[in-house]
């Protein structure tokens, strides 16, 4: 097996760099719970260096300097909420459960290849029918509320849950993370299950770093890779895809080099995997206008700053456990929808949502000794800007992130020695992610399952006998997943075990 990456580094948006002397940052991602632990299993990835230190909290500072910080225990969370609401803090753990059932319901579709739903195929109805067994383990409410979920907003859900506007904001931040979309869309109340999937030793919707930054978790599956006999090779850019006769027979590289192939895995994103790598012509011409109309308009950037010491929040000043875990500015449903108007409209948003973290606190390993990193995840950064470009205003939307967190942390200025700023265009030209889209295609429903990246073609099979689609914009979707490449490579070895390539 031959791995082609484009990049000097491995990983995608799965990366450690040293940007900036002796800080070495979580470039794009930086938070890991959605990785398989079959993939982890499998490929035994802790003997290879990998390992998740758990993210335990969630703290969001308040304009009116109060805050909600949940951490700990069940008493903790419901003390910390109760300042806010008591009938929230009763209702929380009950919302937790339930999240926690469906997306263990869910789990398992991560890690098949979705039915072809058209099909009469013996094997395809055994899926629909073990599809069904699997609804069965809900009850009659909990499955009208999943399909309730698959279609209403973020914010629609959580008013029938809580009162507490701090409260819904922090957890409708999870349905609009990646997506075009605000809380108040349609279809966010999905990406806000998508995000409860994920697990570290079985403990749904728990985060955590990865020791050495996220670049750990590539560098640890190629380590595996490779103990299995790959070969990968960096600075390796793929221009073409060969095709004879239908079929994929190679590819050429972008200096040239031509490598023979029977089967090839395309990890790149759907429209660059099959609008660029190939010619229109060489695919079935309604193909080519569903990938056509794949959603990909990027909504998320970057920016990573190096600071001197820890930030001091004006609600909670010192380092402390806060710290540790996730911080989130976006105080209320109406700011985070307030921020997707500006993006909707085709600007990036003047007080943006920000996810951030300080991986530092437990992982002293990515900066020098005292100093800090302080990871931003910032929307919306519309890929398409009305005015100008993101080489004109990259530097200008820093300026803003910088701004907002200022509003919070008043010495952020002072601490601050680097800061890197990447858009939607940023995140396109390095990581090659069409539109700057962090998943690879945006994970609303008309999107998922059978029906990603188009209807019929779910399987990671493609109109081109021998090439298969393994990267984020297959079936399950983005997130450090491990998921779309395990599903395609059971497709791959059991067309080559039948000879079907
Ligand atoms: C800013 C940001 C923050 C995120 N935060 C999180 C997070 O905290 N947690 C989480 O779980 N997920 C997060 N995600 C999403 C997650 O990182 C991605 O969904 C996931 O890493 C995608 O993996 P992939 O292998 O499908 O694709 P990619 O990571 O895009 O990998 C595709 C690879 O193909 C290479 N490539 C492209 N074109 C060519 C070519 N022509 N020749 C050779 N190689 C090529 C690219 O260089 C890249 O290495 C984030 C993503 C971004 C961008």
């Amino acid at each position: 097996m031959l791995v082609l990456e484009r990049r000097h580094v491995l990983g995608g948006a799965a990366v450690t760099e040293e940007v900036f002397p002796g800080f070495k940052f979580s470039v794009c991602s930086y938070v890991c719970s959605l990785l398989r632990p079959q993939v982890i299993r499998d490929l035994d990835l802790p003997s290879h260096g990998f390992e998740v230190i758990p993210q335990e909290s969630t703290f969001m500072p308040l304009p009116d300097g109060r805050y909600l910080f949940r951490h700990g225990s069940e008493e903790d969370t419901y003390q910390a909420i109760a300042k806010f609401s008591s009938r929230d803090a009763e209702a929380y753990p009950r919302f937790g459960r339930l999240m926690g059932r469906l997306a263990k319901f869910l789990a398992p579709t991560l890690t098949m290849t979705p039915p072809d739903v058209g099909s009469l195929n013996p094997a395809e109805l055994r899926k629909l029918l073990a599809l069904n067994k699997q609804a069965k383990t809900l009850s009659e409410d909990e499955l009208y509320t999943f399909a309730r979920l698959m279609t209403m907003s973020a914010a629609d859900y959580l008013d029938e849950w809580f009162e507490t506007d701090a409260l819904k904001a922090g957890l409708c931040s999870s349905g609009i993370i990646g997506t075009l979309l605000g809380p108040r869309s349609p279809g966010t109340a999905y990406v806000l299950m998508h995000h409860y999937m994920g697990e570290i030793d079985g403990a749904y919707r728990a985060w955590g770093y990865v020791r050495g930054g996220m670049g750990m978790v590539s560098e640890s599956i190629a380590r595996a890779a490779r103990a299995f006999g790959a070969e990968i090779r960096v600075n390796a850019e793929v221009r073409r895809i060969l095709v004879k006769d239908g079929r994929a027979v190679g590819v050429e590289l972008a200096d040239g080099e031509v490598i023979h192939t029977r089967v090839i895995a395309s990890g790149a994103d759907p429209k660059r995997t099959f609008l660029t790598f190939l010619d229109r012509s060489e695919l079935p011409a309604d193909f080519v206008r569903g990938i056509e109309n794949f959603k990909i308009e990027g909504s998320s950037g970057k920016v990573n700053f190096a600071l001197k010491e820890a930030p001091s929040f004006s609600a909670l000043p010192g380092n402390g456990p806060h710290l540790q875990g996730a911080i989130s500015i976006g105080p209320s449903v109406d700011y985070i929808e307030r921020a997707y108007d500006d993006a909707k409209y085709g600007d990036f948003s003047r007080r943006p949502f920000v996810d951030m973290c300080v991986p530092t606190t437990l992982d002293p390993t990515l900066a020098p000794p005292g100093a800090h990193i302080l990871s931003c995840f910032v929307q919306y950064a519309p890929y398409t800007l009305r005015n100008g470009t993101w080489p004109e205003r990259r530097e200008a939307f820093g300026e803003t992130v910088t701004d907002t967190i200022e509003e919070y942390v008043p010495n952020l200025r002072d601490i601050i020695r680097h800061r890197q700023v990447l858009s939607p265009w940023d995140l396109e030209q390095m990581i090659g992610l069409t539109g700057g889209n962090i998943f690879h295609g945006e994970l609303t429903p008309n999107q998922l399952f059978f029906l990603r990246p188009t209807p019929g073609w779910a399987q990671y099979r493609t109109p081109i006998k021998g090439l298969y689609l393994c990267g984020s914009g297959a079936h399950p979707g983005g997130g450090v997943m491990g998921a779309p490449g395990l599903n395609a490579a059971r497709e791959i070895l059991k067309d080559m075990a039948l000879r079907r390539v």
